[in-house]
C-alpha cells in the first residue's frame, strides 16, 4: 500500500492554539520519557510498555485524552524500535535517540473521522485532545477549520473516485507558530502496461539514464522497426555533490563568525555546532529541502510514463562502501551527503503510484565493461572515460546503465561478460533462472535493442561524451544536462549518431 502525506494548515483561534501547545508539550514528555526508558531497558513491546506506563501518565496529566496517552506510548515503542535496529547496525552512535519534536496522533475516536470521510468536500475536523468527564471518560470536541489546497483536493478527488482511502489516524503537527493537520491517503497501487525500459543509475552528482521505448506490439518480432530499436541515453543533473560542498563552505563561515563568542577562559573554543546558534542559522539555510527537491524531480522525471525500471542493487548503507577507499575528506563528505537510499526510494514510491515496477540488478562489473564488446575497460586519465581495446571511448555512466540492461536479458550478459572474463561459470544456473518480473517478450525485446545497437559503428561516439583530457582528481559530471524534451532528444541523438 502506498501512502501519501498531506498537510493542510490549520486555522485556530488564541485559545486553542494555547490548547494545543499545552498538549504538545505534555505528549512530547511522555514520548521522551517512554523512548528513554524503552532504550535502556531494550523492552520495545507496545503491550509491555503500556502495561507499565499507561495509568502513571493518566495521574500526571489527568486532562490529556486517554487516546493520546495510548498514542505517545505507541510512537515512543516505534522511535525505540527503530533506534535500537539502527544502533545494533552500527548507524548511529548516540547513546539515546533526540527527539525534539512530535506530532500528535488522533486515532478515530479522538477526532471526527466518520464525520470526515462523509463528506463531499470538507473543510473543517472536530478534535478532541483533552477529556472532560471524571477519569478521563468524555471527551471535549473542538471545532477547527482548515485551508485546504489543490494537492489535498487532488488526493480528496481520489477518495471520492475510490482509488484512495483516508486513513483513519489523524496528525497534529507545529511547525514555527503554525499549527498542520496531517492527513495520511493510502492509494491503491495502478496496474499498466509498461511503455518502456528505464535503467537509471545514480552518481555524485548525476543520474545516468538509458530508456529503451516498447512498441505497442512488443509480441511480434517481425514488426519490430530496427530503426526507433535504439536506447536513448541521457544524464539528470542532481548536483547533490556540489550542492553538499557549497553548503559545506557556508557552514564552515558559520563556525568561524560564531566562534569568538563561544570562546572559554583557557582560550579554547566550545564546539560551535552544538549551539543553539549554530543550529539556528544551519536550519535557515535550508539544505535538506532543496536536497529532497532535487530527489523529486529525478523521481518524476524517470517515472513520467508507466515502466519497467532497472537500477543497481544498493546495499544497507552504499555511501560507506563506496568511501572505504577514499582518502580525501572532502570527497567523503559528499559522498554522503548524496542520498543514494532516498533517491531510490523516491523513484520506487512513484513507480508505483504510476504503474511501473522496479528491478534490481546486481551491480557486478557495470561500468567495468564494454557493453557493446564486453571487454575489459581501461581508466584513463579522465575519471568518467574509460577505453576499449578494441578501439574507443566509453563513458563510465552511460556503460554503467547499458550494462544493467544486459543484465535483465540473463543469457547474453552471462555468456558474454563472463566469457570474456575468463571466468568459471556455472552457465546452468543462469541461464534456466527465468527472471521473474519482466515478462519473458520483453526481454527478448530488450535483448534486440542491445544486440542491434551493439552492431551500430557508430555508436561508441555516442558513448564517449567526456573529454579524455581532463586531469583525474575530482570527478567532474559538469558535462551533465537536463533530460530532453521530445523533440530535442530525438535531434540530438540523431546529430551524434
Ligand atoms: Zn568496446
Amino acid at each position: 500500500m502506498l501512502r501519501r502525506a498531506v498537510a493542510v494548515e490549520l486555522e485556530i483561534s488564541k485559545d486553542i492554539s494555547k490548547l494545543l501547545y499545552s498538549v504538545e508539550s505534555a505528549y512530547l514528555s511522555i514520548v521522551r520519557e517512554v523512548v528513554t526508558y524503552a532504550v535502556v531497558s531494550n523492552i520495545t513491546s507496545v503491550t509491555q510498555l503500556q502495561r507499565l506506563f499507561y495509568s502513571k501518565y493518566r495521574q500526571e496529566y489527568p486532562n490529556l485524552n486517554s487516546q493520546l496517552v495510548i498514542q505517545a506510548i505507541r510512537q515512543a515503542a516505534q522511535i525505540a524500535k527503530t533506534f535500537l535496529r539502527r544502533k545494533r547496525k552500527g548507524l548511529v552512535h548516540k547513546p539515546y535517540p533526540e527527539v525534539r519534536s512530535v506530532s500528535i496522533r488522533f486515532t478515530e475516536i479522538a477526532w471526527s473521522y466518520e464525520q470526515f470521510i462523509k463528506s463531499i468536500a470538507p473543510v473543517r475536523v472536530w478534535i478532541s485532545p483533552i477529556s472532560t468527564g471524571k477519569r478521563g471518560r468524555g471527551s471535549k470536541r473542538f471545532e477547527v477549520w482548515l485551508r485546504p489546497h489543490k494537492r489535498f483536493w487532488q488526493y480528496w478527488w481520489k477518495v471520492l473516485t475510490g482509488e484512495a482511502e483516508l486513513a483513519s489516524i489523524l496528525l497534529i503537527k507545529r511547525k514555527g507558530g503554525k499549527w498542520y493537520a496531517i492527513f495520511i491517503f493510502e492509494l491503491k497501487p495502478k496496474k499498466e502496461e509498461p511503455k518502456s525500459i528505464v535503467t537509471f543509475d545514480i552518481n555524485e552528482n548525476t543520474v545516468a539514464v538509458s530508456k529503451i521505448d516498447l512498441p505497442t506490439t512488443v509480441d511480434k518480432v517481425a514488426s519490430w522497426n530496427r530503426q526507433y530499436m535504439v536506447p536513448e541515453l541521457y544524464t539528470i543533473k542532481t548536483d547533490f555533490g556540489r550542492l553538499a560542498s557549497r553548503y559545506e563552505k557556508v557552514r564552515n563561515a558559520i563556525i568561524e563568525k560564531l566562534k569568538p563568542g563561544f570562546a572559554l577562559p583557557s582560550g579554547k573554543y566550545v564546539n560551535v555546532t552544538n549551539t543553539r546558534e549554530y543550529r539556528k542559522q544551519v536550519r535557515k539555510l535550508r539544505e535538506k529541502d532543496r536536497k529532497v527537491g532535487r530527489v523529486r524531480h529525478v523521481a518524476n522525471e524517470l517515472t513520467k510514463t508507466p515502466a519497467i525500471i532497472v537500477t543497481e542493487e544498493l546495499g544497507e548503507n552504499p555511501q560507506e562502501s563506496m568511501i572505504e577507499d577514499i582518502m580525501k575528506d572532502e570527497l567523503r563528505h559528499r559522498i554522503k551527503q548524496t542520498p543514494f537510499k532516498a533517491l531510490e526510494k523516491a523513484v520506487e514510491d512513484k513507480a508505483l503510484e504510476r504503474g511501473s515496477k522496479i528491478f534490481r540488478v546486481s551491480s557486478y562489473r557495470n561500468s567495468r565493461v564494454c557493453p557493446i564488446h564486453f571487454t575489459r575497460l581501461e581508466e584513463t586519465n579522465d575519471w568518467h572515460t574509460l577505453y576499449c581495446s578494441v578501439g574507443h571511448y566509453v563513458n563510465r555512466d552511460y556503460a554503467s546503465v547499458l550494462n544493467m540492461a544486459w543484465k535483465t536479458t540473463p543469457r547474453s550478459w552471462t555468456k558474454g561478460v563472463w566469457w570474456n572474463m575468463k571466468r568459471e561459470m556455472n552457465w546452468r544456473e543462469y541461464e534456466d533462472k527465468h527472471n521473474p518480473v519482466i515478462p519473458q517478450n520483453i526481454v527478448q525485446y530488450i535483448h534486440a535493442v542491445l544486440k542491434t545497437f551493439k552492431a551500430s559503428e557508430q555508436c561508441p561516439a555516442v558513448l564517449a561524451r567526456g573529454k579524455p583530457m581532463n586531469p583525474a582528481g575530482r570527478a567532474d559530471e559538469g558535462w551533465a544536462r537536463s533530460p530532453p524534451k521530445k523533440e530535442e532528444a530525438s535531434k540530438a541523438l540523431k546529430s551524434t549518431y
